[in-house]
């Protein structure tokens, strides 16, 4: 059996799943730790503090790692435990509009199994959910687990969702996903506790957890980050004061749809002159391909095989797959020095560069972690990004905010998927039943 909180008779808010817990949180804050050290500090008492230590250990949620130097006025060595974070499972889904990747991971985010799948031409919520069910089947198999050795599975969407409901409201680029109990149904099919974010939100938990959000400027634990997602839509998470900040409606991050134009383009969400018409990659791609009359064609110099017979009279109507090529294309021409190129990803990262300055001076983050298609804009993106910043935001707010590319590779958003379920042990969350969590 692998490692649950739910271990003995789980009674929700009882003392003894209240010790268990503050135990747990101080194993993983604190630890290598001993048992007198966890009675200090958490204010139990002895015997108890070593009974659920025992019963930790036991569950494979702690580890003993050794023990201490005997004391020079003769006191016995202790044993040293600490968190086992090798030794929990959670399963990890990153549902993307063209691929659902899906692995099990443990708590230092190594993956130990993992399957991706492209989606078919029925993206619809119920073949999709009957992969995702089917894959995490095959992946238990494959590791020879149960469903029940899972601290549980976190699900990473992108579209607007509710966390503390497990649903899906609404995903912009997946036909039919409008309100869908994607936990419940998930978990009905597994019989595993499920929890779901948006994507933005999942990024974050991965950089707080592994990435360049775990420790602050001074090395501080911790630090006060916002991560922005560049791309086709532009949206952020925000960790502040220790926690991932969601919202009474679980919906903060939209950042895409702040007002920077009042008179701007018309954006897709029916408003004028929100940030992502004038600094996401569709707004790059189509600034490349404007003519001198106001129609668009690819200039030569960009040479995209998908664009070449492609006609349009509005870069909206153009394809996300073809967006992100054509914006790839164009990172790469401006690395490799082409002027025209240089030129628009400046313009671009320009525009970026304003709506962070919005959120400096608004947030006073100590660090803003820029992930997703921009990143390929390299250098010449990042260095306009700053000197825009520099220009535009408070003082105080920039000298105390440093502007980087996320660290993490391409399996940060499986990473950060099954964080929900590592975060949802630490939350006490796993203390309640699926249909508990939806009376919130
Ligand atoms: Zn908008």
């Amino acid at each position: 059996m692998m490692a649950s909180l739910r271990d003995g008779p789980a009674v929700p808010g009882s003392l003894r799943q209240m010790n268990r817990l503050t135990i747990l949180r101080l194993l993983r804050e604190i630890g290598p730790t001993t048992k007198p050290a966890l009675a200090r500090q958490s204010g139990i008492s002895r015997p108890t503090t070593s009974k659920v230590v025992d019963d930790l250990e036991a569950s494979r949620l702690a580890e003993r790692i050794g023990m201490t130097q005997p004391a020079s006025n003769g006191g016995k060595p202790g044993a040293i435990y600490r968190f086992n974070a090798g030794g929990v499972r959670s399963g990890a889904v990153f549902l993307r509009v063209d691929a659902v990747q899906v692995a099990i991971i443990d708590g230092n985010g190594h993956v130990h199994a993992r399957l991706d799948h492209p989606l078919g031409s029925d993206r619809h919520p119920e073949p999709v959910i009957d992969l995702i069910v089917t894959t995490l089947k095959d992946l238990l198999a494959q590791l020879g687990l149960m469903a029940d050795d899972l601290l549980g599975v976190g699900i990473g969407v992108p579209g607007l969702t509710s966390f503390h409901k497990g649903i899906v409201h609404f995903a912009p680029h997946l036909p039919d996903w409008r309100d869908v109990p994607l936990s419940e149904l998930v978990a009905a099919a597994l019989g595993t506790q499920v929890w779901v974010d948006n994507d933005c939100h999942v990024q974050a938990l991965a950089e707080r957890h592994f990435g360049i959000g775990q420790t602050g400027r001074s090395g501080a634990n911790g630090c006060e980050f916002v991560s922005v997602q560049s791309g086709i839509g532009l949206s952020a998470a925000f960790y502040l004061d220790g926690a991932l900040y969601r919202g009474p409606g679980d919906t903060a991050g939209e950042i895409g749809h702040m007002t920077v134009q009042e008179q701007g383009l018309l954006c897709d969400c029916g408003n004028r002159g929100c940030w992502e018409t004038v600094a996401s990659i569709t707004w790059l791609v189509g600034e490349a391909c404007r003519t001198s009359d106001g129609t668009f064609q690819m200039p030569q110099w960009l040479n995209v095989s998908a664009m070449v017979d492609h006609s349009f009279h509005n870069i909206r109507d153009v394809a996300p797959a073809i967006i992100t090529s054509c914006a790839h294309a164009i990172f790469c021409a401006a690395r490799a020095g082409n002027p025209e190129a240089d030129a628009l990803v400046r313009r671009h990262a320009s525009h970026f560069g304003v709506g962070l300055a919005n959120l400096i001076n608004m947030l006073n983050p100590q660090r803003i972690i820029i992930w997703g298609d921009s990143v390929a804009g390299g250098e010449v993106f990042l260095e306009t990004v700053r000197k825009v910043v520099g220009e535009r935001a408070l003082m105080r707010a920039r000298e105390n905010c440093e502007i980087v590319f996320t660290q993490l590779d391409h399996d940060v958003g499986l990473i950060g998927a099954g964080s929900l379920a590592l975060d949802a042990l630490f939350d006490g969350l796993s203390l309640e039943s699926p249909a508990s969590r939806q009376m919130v």
